[in-house]
């Protein structure tokens, strides 16, 4: 018997670092256009539509919205569900996929589109795998209360340990309420742009910065006197790195990632990359309930190109990854990644000196080893070592920085916490 997922919606209380980049997220899904083209076509709210598009693909408009993996130019058939779409000729466009998963999995049926029930609705999307296991999924879940451990690693493969370091639908689904209420998106459809001519349908609530990075979310209020109504112009502030000793998570400091500011932080993305990256660490971090030096985290372009990387290096933020490789104290680098190797949900290195971890997500879970320098069986590919880890010491000296050193805030020396049993029916 399914969870009772509407009341679960308004019962979890999103953790406020999460919140931050759901709002930000969810900003940009209500300003999609090609969101709205297949709302139009299937009457699946624009929400539910960008929230399912993020979960699969992570807002990838050249893969086929049925499983985020298959490219647009057949069906697909790397992944479940395959063949899809069933009618029309290859290549397909990016909506087409998207009306056609919508309409197969028939969540243009019934009446309830309250948030609740598009909570629902995503989380019945992904399966309901995890109440077999008493674990509210992270796929819902993920960044609330109502979520810690405990995730499937692979179709079928369900691991008791792994984090998920996704932002759970739901999360995004309750920052779209929540900025519609505060009148973010302006008035919701022509008739009530009729019934309410003084404002604007569709305000720019989302400059884009030079860097190519859409500024933060200006709700615009509705309490605003008529015709002052003017978006901020965020280019003209320029970006501000956290200070080195800033938390990115509760073990790590900014500073640990960027050889202390030697590798600047260029802009709010992979500002935003390293925060999702020591978020996950901090798992590790209790799992073994022992300080962690980071050796190597961020490389700026400088440093990638001064070291030969590759563009494509997770360390280097591409495609939203980021990676570090770390050492944990008394602890083997090559049993931190057996003890990782089945649940860590992205890349994993196994070097000498070394455990290098990743959030690579395409293709996921990619696992190698490291000799004489190369990353075994991944020449020449954006695996080399060139790619990865020139950088990678050998006999460099770890960073000395360490926070997790310092600090056992909560004594966590102890095993990790039993798993969530709320929302357990
Ligand atoms: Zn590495």
């Amino acid at each position: 018997m399914p969870y009772d997922y509407p009341a679960l919606y308004d019962q979890m209380v999103v953790k406020p670092a999460v919140y931050q980049r759901a709002r930000t997220i969810a900003a940009e899904i209500a300003q999609e256009p090609r969101y709205r083209k297949v709302s139009d076509a299937t009457g699946v709210p624009v929400s539910l539509i960008g929230v399912l598009h993020l979960m699969e693909s992570n807002r990838n408009f050249t893969k086929s919205y049925f499983n985020g993996i298959d490219g647009l130019s057949s069906r697909t058939y790397r992944a479940q569900p395959k063949g899809q779409p069933r009618n029309g000729k290859p290549p397909f466009t990016w909506e087409q996929t998207a009306i056609a998963a919508l309409l197969y999995d028939g969540l243009d049926k019934g009446t309830d589109f309250s948030y609740g029930a598009l909570c629902a609705k995503a989380v019945k999307f992904n399966g309901f795998g995890y109440e077999r296991y008493g674990v509210n999924s992270p796929y819902g879940f993920a960044g609330t209360d109502l979520y810690t451990k405990g995730k499937y690693v692979s179709d079928g493969r369900y691991s008791r340990t792994a984090v998920s370091g996704q932002i759970g639908a739901c999360v995004v689904l309750k920052a779209y309420q929540d900025l519609e209420n505060e009148g973010a998106f302006g008035v919701a459809s022509p008739i009530s742009d009729i019934d309410r001519p003084d404002r604007p349908s569709r305000p720019p609530i989302r400059p884009i910065g030079a860097d190519g990075i859409p500024a933060p979310v200006v709700p615009i209020g509705t309490d605003r006197p008529v015709g002052t109504d003017r978006p901020v112009d965020m280019r003209s502030e320029p970006y501000r790195p956290p200070a080195n000793k800033t938390r990115a998570s509760k073990y790590f400091t900014f500073g640990e990632f960027t050889k202390n500011g030697l590798r600047p932080i260029p802009n709010r993305r992979i500002e935003d990359n390293i925060r999702n990256l020591a978020q996950r660490l901090d798992a590790v971090r209790e799992f073994y309930g022992q300080p962690i030096t980071i050796v190597s985290g961020y490389r700026d372009p400088a440093t990638n190109r001064a070291v030969g990387g590759a563009a494509q290096s997770s360390h280097t933020g591409y495609e939203n990854w980021m990676a570090a490789d770390i050492k944990v104290k008394n602890v083997r680098p090559s049993k931190v990644y057996r003890d990782f190797e089945s649940s860590w949900e992205g890349g994993l290195g196994d070097g000498a000196s070394f455990t290098h971890f990743d959030t690579r997500q395409n293709p996921p879970n990619r696992r190698w080893g490291y000799r004489n320098g190369q990353a075994v069986g991944f020449l020449g590919t954006d695996l080399s070592i060139a790619a990865i880890g020139c950088d990678h010491p050998h006999g460099v000296t770890a960073s000395s920085i360490g926070s997790g050193r310092s600090t056992d805030p909560m004594g966590l020396s102890k095993k990790v916490q039993q798993l969530s049993q709320i929302g357990k029916k």
